[in-house]
């Protein structure tokens, strides 16, 4: 079955199943590291080679790796599910191989072979099944990229490491679904037209943390951006995409281009139609934002991602003021949803698109 020849070097001291149970009893998110990681390496002259699974531990590189100083880095958030019937599964993990590769073209950085992205995967869920947890917990899985070539020159890179690390998560909600809160961000905005908006690199996310930490000062949970032209028009979360649930059985988010294509948003489109929804793609303005909120038009508004999967938004700050959507709680369709797309994840609802890969 398998097509690439992964090593397996044996972990010299993988934790036992105490520390193992302890550690994972409490999870929250991205802290609980499993045992092992899957590194690929990449280079000019030999392609893809040196494919190993192998102890999790720090890497070793050059002070001088081009990924510390120009940030030629990419990377992907999937999760593994323990099924209802106790078999493992991805969800769509060939979008995350295809959005991964198409951040990879836009960074001018190496492609992978998709089969061989969802194969490193799958070794390390498998490797460390143990870790994956049942309930309402998952294994958040995260494969990455980064040039590792000591050069100081700026042009793309000769030499990569693909890795794939695993991290054991609890529930993102605890106690219960919550809405969030969202701040907007009127001073940063996070992607222009032409710019790397749509892939998925870490200096999107860098350049984003003043306004999380902005949107944290103001009490919210997360913030939202606007438009980086108009400075009008809504994108997207610092790590989520947005919808909007208006009064007439249409949904509506914003288009892509310089937001990241959400795996979660293209697929709680696909479910919304099928219930009998309009969803359309088209942009929304903050304006248009306050003005439905006032008038009842916007009965509901969430948030989506991998992590959380879906967010109520209850409650929308800005510089110069502050307001609710609906009842604040997490709305009708906001629920319907999450229980349709979750019960597919989670092997309660049949899974009729084929969304589900056991592994
Ligand atoms: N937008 C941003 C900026 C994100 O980081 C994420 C999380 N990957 C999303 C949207 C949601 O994407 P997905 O549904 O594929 O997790």
């Amino acid at each position: 079955m398998s097509k690439y020849n992964f090593t397996k070097i044996e972990h010299p001291s993988p934790k036992t199943a105490e520390e193992r149970a302890a550690l994972m009893a409490n999870p929250g998110f991205g802290k609980v590291f499993s045992d092992h990681m899957v590194t690929i390496k990449w280079s000019t002259d030999k392609g893809w080679h040196d494919a190993q699974i192998r102890a999790r531990e720090p890497f070793q590189i050059d002070p001088a790796s081009s990924v510390l100083h120009y940030a030629q880095e990419i990377f992907e958030g999937m999760k593994a599910y323990r099924m209802a019937d106790g078999s493992l599964a991805l969800f769509r993990p060939e979008e995350n191989a295809r959005r991964f590769n198409e951040s990879a073209e836009r960074m001018a950085m190496p492609e992978i072979p998709e089969d061989m992205f969802i194969e490193a995967v799958e070794a390390l869920v498998h490797t460390d099944e143990s870790w994956v947890p049942g309930g309402d917990g998952s294994f958040y899985l995260r494969p990455f990229m980064f040039a590792s070539e000591s050069f100081l020159g700026v042009r793309p890179a000769n030499e990569y490491i693909f890795c794939v690390i695993g991290s054991t998560v609890g529930a993102y909600f605890k106690g219960g679904y919550k809405t969030v809160s969202v701040w907007i961000s009127q001073e940063y905005t996070r992607a222009a037209p032409g710019g790397t908006g749509a892939a998925k690199c870490g200096g999107n996310y860098a350049s984003s943390l003043v306004a999380t930490a902005e949107a944290f000062k103001n009490g919210c949970d997360q913030v939202v951006f606007l438009d980086a032209v108009e400075r009008k028009w809504v994108d997207e979360l610092g790590g989520m995409n947005i919808f909007f649930v208006m009064d007439d059985k249409t949904i509506i988010t914003p288009p892509l281009g310089t937001i990241l294509p959400g795996i979660t948003r293209a697929s709680i489109m696909k479910l919304a139609r099928e219930s009998g929804y309009t969803v359309s793609e088209t942009p929304y303005s903050f304006d248009q934002w306050k003005e439905d909120a006032a008038s009842g038009k916007l009965r509901e508004a969430f948030a989506c991602g991998t992590a959380a999967v879906i967010a109520g938004i209850g409650t929308v700050k800005y510089p110069e003021g502050t307001f609710a959507i609906g009842n604040s709680g997490d709305g009708e369709v906001t629920s319907e949803l999450r229980s349709k797309l979750v019960g597919i994840q989670r092997g309660t609802v049949a899974d009729t698109h084929g969304w589900m890969r056991t592994i």
